[in-house]
């Protein structure tokens, strides 16, 4: 029998357990504060009688992670983490300092299966998806870790979080409860490379996340070249998911673009992106890609990269910004780090 992943279940779910194990609803919640401090066994939940934690040693597990790897930045104090899991398998998760408070990015999957040329995450494939545990426990960590509060939360480590969509929506609602970890939706972002049905079902969710959509192309045929999830939802289809989306919730959605030297950073495709984008309730979010050693591809020269986002902002009125580089010395994108550890 497969064992029930405490770390996962919501403080209500948390009282059925413990009345279905014999015990008073409240030991539930006393569980639940006690996972909540962080213990790393039952034991410590000095607070739950002798029974209950043999009957929750025998039936339900705590997991953990441990720290693999943690590579801190000599030029902004990011830090980047290898997290190993129960089963041997690995994800990244990077801690940054900004400074409306603590950044956690974290991975959502071992692996990926959306094939995108530039990135390292899914150059292996898919290995599988993560428990909302195993997302809540880079949280944890990476505060442990540092020493430091998190306020906001990324979803875009390794892994493409609508393709976990349960688990993941279920991450969103552990995180946000006040008697938990208490970060607010609107702290939140999720990045997705356009998953149009899932989009849909997360637009009918009505969060106050902020979505991120990967474009990095403005065209159909540049965006099928790069990204194979284009052959499945052309722009039309994607920016239609998109505007329901802004529909649905009323929030401004982020548009990621990795500039990609001589592929996607001319002036020609600055006017055809600016076009999109003009009058949607849009960010730009620009990108210098991070090259992996994969691929040659290359970064644009800081000009080129004025130039776009000159073309955007001033020609088509699109609120652009070009992402600060951080943890530039520790390879803080991510999949490059678990990559390395497969090819030990
Ligand atoms: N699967 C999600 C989250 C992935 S990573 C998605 O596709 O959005 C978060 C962002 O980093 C995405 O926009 C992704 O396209 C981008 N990215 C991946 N590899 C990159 C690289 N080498 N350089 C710059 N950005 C990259």
């Amino acid at each position: 029998m497969e064992k029930t992943d405490v770390l996962s279940l919501f403080p209500e779910e948390l009282e059925t357990l413990a009345v279905s194990l014999g015990e008073q609803k409240f030991r539930g919640k006393q569980l639940y504060d006690g996972l909540n401090r962080g213990v790393k066994t039952f034991r410590e939940i000095t607070n739950l009688p002798r029974r209950f934690l043999d009957v929750l040693e025998e039936q339900a597990e705590l997991r953990s992670m441990t720290t693999e790897r943690k590579l801190v930045s000599k030029l902004d104090g990011t830090v980047k983490f290898l997290f190993g899991l129960q089963d041997g398998e690995a994800v990244e998760s990077v801690f940054m300092r900004y400074k409306h408070g603590n950044t956690v990015c974290i991975s959502t999957q071992v692996g990926c299966r959306m094939g995108c040329s530039f990135c390292a995450s899914t150059k292996a494939g898919l290995k599988r998806s993560l428990t909302p545990s195993e997302m809540l426990l880079q949280v944890k960590c990476a505060e442990q870790e540092t020493g430091e509060k998190v306020s906001n939360i990324v979803l875009m480590g390794m892994g493409e979080p609508l393709d976990n969509y349960d688990n993941v929506l279920r991450f969103l609602h552990l995180v946000n409860r006040k008697e938990g970890m208490n970060i607010g939706m609107r702290h939140i972002s999720l990045s997705t490379c356009g998953l149009v049905k899932e989009m849909d079902r997360l637009a009918e969710e009505k969060l106050q996340i902020t979505l991120s959509v990967s474009l990095h192309a403005p065209t159909d045929e540049k965006r099928r070249e790069i990204m194979p999830i284009a052959r499945l939802y052309d722009l039309k289809t994607l920016m239609a998911a998109c505007d329901r989306y802004t529909a649905k919730t009323a929030r401004r959605i982020s548009y990621e673009y990795a500039l990609i030297a001589g592929i996607n950073d001319t002036p020609a495709d600055a006017h055809a992106l600016g076009k999109l984008l003009q009058g949607r309730l849009a960010h730009l979010n620009l990108i210098p890609v991070n090259p992996i050693r994969e691929r040659s591809y290359q970064r644009s020269g800081r000009e080129a990269i004025q130039a776009f986002a000159a073309i955007t902002e001033s020609t088509y009125q699109v609120s652009t910004t070009v992402r600060r580089r951080l943890g530039g010395d520790i390879d803080a994108s991510c999949g490059q780090l678990r990559a390395a550890r497969d090819q030990l």
